[in-house]
């Protein structure tokens, strides 16, 4: 029997990653991660974001929120100002 499918199970979608093995600390959840939780940005001196794909997506969400908070007022007024044109 062949053992290629029990040995190399997962292993080569890694191996053109091979230099993804090392670990970054994330600047805000601080733990320390794989490189591949890290989203890429040549901003930064070694490439990667300074923090972690789920501190990321949990960031974007916040602005996203206080962006969303910081439109509703406009909104609100706008709607106010239409209604009283009416
Ligand atoms: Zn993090």
């Amino acid at each position: 029997m062949c053992q290629c499918e029990d040995t190399g199970e997962g292993m080569s979608r890694f191996t053109d990653l091979i230099e993804w093995k090392y670990m970054k600390t994330c600047k805000r959840c601080h733990e320390e991660k794989e490189l591949s939780e890290f989203c890429k940005d040549a901003v930064e001196k070694d490439g990667l974001r300074r923090i972690c794909n789920p501190c990321n997506r949990e960031q974007f969400a916040q602005w996203r929120e206080r962006q969303q908070e910081a439109e509703k007022p406009k909104n609100q007024f706008k709607r106010d100002v239409a209604a009283s044109w009416i």
